[in-house]
């Protein structure tokens, strides 16, 4: 388990510590707070009360996530001379906040309210075009990441499973990693390897049965060693392979939004079906937690399913995965999605 820094805190009560965290981390100056309305309301004036006694504090609260409002709000920093963003929210609000922060270069304390999928540390902020489609953009890891686990445990379950899924997606995400490789498609970072095997291990071997608090720690841990994986590679290689494309694909040809983290632990199974490695330990794993993937369950119907997968490779052509290669036949699909349904 990490044991807590000055720019990395990983426990419960941490949303008391905001200034203590920029205090040690040699923060000095305007502060620009960005949260969303509903976020705000709730811990909001825990975190403001403690900026206040620092310097002085402007406010943002984040209603949409196009690139051009970060931008906004990166063009507001600089001429207002603000030295630090704290973000206060879930994906949305934080990637906002990342952008913002790597592109006016100034440090974000981060304070994640959801763990829904590993982008809490990654550098990468997935914001929307012109053309309203989201676009995954490079940027920094966060400076300082403060996650309260007693804040994440409150936060609806459903996301906290997204965030199970996504961490579990690490599994084909190496494999598909390792084949790319073996095939001379792409070149192997053991650093980055090594972090993304450890975030899907510490989840794998935990040895709790039930999203209790304990098991917050080592679901936190595992989304931040995944982002820091990301960060090493230089890209999402590490922990996003067929299953993420076939997400990809659901997000692009589906009509039926589920969660992402949801998405991609059904894509694992259905990608470790396709290619025929054995999938009882991370189906077994999924369902000790709840975490619901039925293809049918979740709305996707037996012609999106095999849609998709069919069309995954095209989601991200320089990302070669065991899906270039697979049959992928209908009929085979059809069967699969069958056995799913049954299975899971
Ligand atoms: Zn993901």
């Amino acid at each position: 388990m990490l044991r807590d820094s000055n720019s990395l805190k990983i426990s419960a009560g941490n949303i008391t510590h905001v200034a203590d965290m920029l205090v040690s981390n040699q923060c000095k100056g305007k502060i620009l707070y960005v949260s969303d309305f509903v976020v705000d309301n709730l811990f909001g004036d825990v975190v403001k009360e403690q900026l206040k006694d620092l310097d002085s504090v402007a406010e943002e609260l984040v209603d949409n996530n196009t690139i051009s409002y970060a931008m906004a709000i990166a063009e507001n920093v600089i001429i207002s001379e603000i030295k630090c963003i704290v973000g206060l929210g879930g994906g949305k609000v934080l990637d906002v906040c990342k952008y913002a922060a790597y592109i006016a270069k100034v440090p974000l304390l981060s304070i994640p309210t959801t763990m829904a999928n590993d982008g809490i540390a990654s550098p990468i902020a997935v914001l929307k075009g012109k053309d309203n489609k989201p676009k995954s953009l490079g940027c920094a890891v966060p400076s300082m990441l403060l996650l309260d686990t007693d804040l994440i445990l409150s936060s609806p379950v459903s996301l906290i499973k997204a965030g199970i899924g996504d961490t579990i997606s690490n599994y084909t995400a190496l494999i598909d990693w390792d084949f790319a490789c073996s095939r001379y498609m792409d070149d192997m970072n053991g650093y980055a390897y090594l972090m993304s095997k450890t975030s899907l291990d510490i989840m794998m071997k935990t040895q709790y049965n039930s999203i209790c608090p304990d098991f917050i720690n080592v679901l936190a841990n595992s989304l931040v060693l995944s982002g820091i994986a990301m960060n090493f590679a230089g890209s999402s290689r590490p922990v996003s392979g067929s299953e993420h494309l076939f997400s990809h694909a659901l997000d692009y040809y589906g009509t039926v939004r589920n969660l992402h983290g949801i998405q991609v632990a059904l894509g694992t199974i259905a990608v470790l079906k396709i290619i025929g490695l054995d999938y009882s330990n991370v189906a077994e794993y999924l369902s000790k937690f709840d975490v619901c993937i039925n293809p049918r369950k979740l709305e996707i119907d037996q012609s999106t399913f095999i849609h998709c997968l069919q069309n995954a490779t095209k989601m991200r052509k320089n990302r070669y995965t065991h899906l270039n290669e697979a049959d992928l036949s209908t009929q085979r699909l059809e069967k699969i999605y069958h056995e799913l349904e049954r299975e899971l």
